[in-house]
């Protein structure tokens, strides 16, 4: 695990910033760096120890498990852990940071950083917007953690660190500065944080939702590390500063091999070519993806998920608002069209098409969907039918689930009771001007609403109803309904195709495949013509050279035509 971690971890976080990165653990003598300043850290991560008669000031604490080699590194060069006063951290990533719970433990010091990396180390947890998340690991939680502001000095007897917040490789990266003497010269010291853009695979730098300034911020940092006062600068990977160079010529220039007053803008030079590498590859990522082809979208739609409480099934309804809907203040006459795979896109462009070039009356148009996980025939036998047929065998194309048939009245309920009220609470629809479209079983259950329910609807469009369906159930019913009622308040418009009639060489019969569908239609609006129903009005049109599939448009456009006023 610790293996993996590191491998992954030493690609994200050192090699790319400079080859050769050295291995998180590596054993590495303690040395001075200039004047009360000393390098504590491995030699793969920085730590710097600052020290002063009146306690030490330690910068980062190594990865997790790095921690007893900083504290042996500051025994041998004759401190004590125990006078360390305050732990410093660079940034909250956890090979900086994971070994300053057990420093801060055995010293007893107060944890300083940015407040984004004081909350990464007080809980331990990696912040989820860090731009290597998720490959950050988790650290043992800091006790004892205070934030700085951005420019505060920590003070310390004659110790004064200065914060600067330098963001962008995280939230909370900070890098610090300082004054150490020897032999009477002073220096300007500087801890100079991480400054490259590195992200975890399937993230980006520049176009992280979560963290979307990363790019601005670390623009910003990289010019302001580059304004320091800079003669001797670590940075929090040694060799990203050219530490090791330096200190190999440390035997012959003493602690002036760490001068170097160009490091600050070196540095930042370096920082900045990265981050320009990373934007190139980001830009050539965008591009890429805005070549690949995306899916057509219908203007002005949306799509609601409602659950049928009786039917305990989940839906989905499609909304199409008129072009004026944004623009006005007024109430539309709704369409609800079933099978909306196909009636919903066929049914708005054509409601919309009318009432540009038509002067049509404009409608919302709410299309129902099949049930979540249904297939289309398996969805519409069961919820558009009225019976279980009686003599027909179907089977079922949906594996493991028996064909179901029938539930076209509690269906019809759902609308009602459950589509309805989402309908009349989202959207300006006149509900007193509600119009059911239907083709095929569709209008089985627009016929089913008629003769139980028909108030459900103001109008009804329904083309080419399947008549013949379990031997002409819906004859049955119409005939029960007229024992029972005088009335029958809606207007139906009924349509079908001429060459919905019986093929030749077969006999008439109420099965699907001896049916005249035609004769079954004009049958049954006779029927209900002739019961003379208290405010039914009927209509029947037959459309010549149109069969069962090329029919709906047509059918749709005269059923508009009958009940949508004429605007102009
Ligand atoms: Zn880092």
């Amino acid at each position: 695990m610790k293996k993996t971690i590191f491998l992954a971890a030493a690609i994200a976080f050192g090699a790319s910033m400079n080859a050769g990165a050295a291995n998180w653990f590596a054993p590495q003598d303690p040395f001075p760096l200039y004047g009360n300043s000393y390098y504590v850290g491995t030699g793969g991560i920085s730590a710097v120890l600052i020290t002063s008669p009146a306690g030490h000031i330690l910068i980062d604490g190594g990865p997790t498990g790095a921690s007893d080699q900083i504290a042996e590194h500051v025994r041998r060069l004759g401190f004590k852990v125990e006078d360390i006063r305050y732990i410093l951290n660079g940034h909250e990533h956890f090979d900086h940071a994971g070994g300053i719970a057990a420093l801060q433990k055995l010293s007893g010091a107060t944890v300083l950083g940015s407040a984004p990396s004081v909350a990464v180390l007080r809980s331990g947890l990696a912040d989820k917007r860090d731009p290597q998340y998720p490959n950050l690991e988790a650290m043992t939680p800091a006790a004892n953690t205070r934030s700085v502001r951005n420019g505060e000095v920590v003070k310390l007897g004659p110790l004064a660190v200065t914060a600067h917040f330098t963001p962008g490789h995280t939230m909370g990266a900070t890098s610090w500065t300082w004054q150490s003497s020897e032999g009477g010269r002073t220096m300007n010291m500087v801890y100079g944080d991480s400054l490259t853009a590195v992200v975890a695979d399937g993230r980006s730098f520049s176009r992280n939702p979560l963290y979307p300034n990363a790019r601005a911020d670390i623009e910003r940092s990289i010019a302001a590390v580059e304004a320091l006062d800079c003669d001797v600068l670590v940075s929090s990977h040694p060799e990203a500063s050219g530490l090791w160079e330096k200190k190999s010529k440390q035997a012959t220039l003493g602690n002036a091999a760490f001068v170097d007053p160009e490091g600050c803008r070196k540095y930042a030079a370096k920082a900045r070519a990265m981050l320009a590498k990373t934007l190139a590859a980001e830009a050539a990522e965008a591009a890429k993806a805005a070549e690949a082809p995306s899916a057509y979208l219908l203007d002005d739609t949306e799509v609601r998920d409602v659950h049928a409480r009786a039917l305990n099934r989940d839906y989905q309804v499609f909304i199409a608002l008129p072009e004026s809907y944004r623009s006005s203040d007024r109430r539309y006459p709704v369409l609800f069209v079933t099978d909306a795979a196909y009636g919903f896109p066929v049914t708005r462009s054509i409601a919309q098409r009318l009432a540009k070039h038509a002067g049509l009356e404009e409608a919302i148009v709410v299309g129902l969907s099949y049930a979540k996980g249904d297939s289309a025939v398996f969805s519409r036998r069961r919820d558009y039918t009225p019976s279980v047929p009686r003599t027909q065998a179907y089977v079922s194309d949906m594996p493991g689930r028996a064909v179901a048939f029938g539930e076209a009245e509690t269906y019809g309920g759902f609308i009602a009771d459950d589509v309805f009220p989402l309908i009349a609470s989202h959207y300006r629809a006149d509900m007193r001007r509600k119009i059911f479209v239907g083709h095929s079983y569709g209008s089985l259950l627009g016929l089913q609403l008629l003769l139980s329910r028909p108030e459900t609807f103001e109008h009804y469009i329904l083309g080419s109803p399947s008549l013949w369906f379990d031997r002409g159930v819906m004859f049955d019913r119409e005939k029960t309904y007229a024992k029972r009622h005088e009335d029958m308040p809606a207007s139906v418009f009924f349509g079908i195709g001429g060459r919905e009639t019986l093929a030749a060489g077969k006999t008439r019969s109420r099965k699907e495949e001896d049916a005249d569908m035609v004769a079954d239609l004009r049958e049954f609006d006779a029927a209900l013509k002739a019961h003379r129903y208290r405010g039914l009005a009927t209509q029947l049109e037959v459309f010549a050279d149109e069969d069962h599939a090329s029919v709906f448009p047509l059918v749709l456009t005269h059923g508009l035509r009958a009940y949508l006023k004429q605007a102009r």
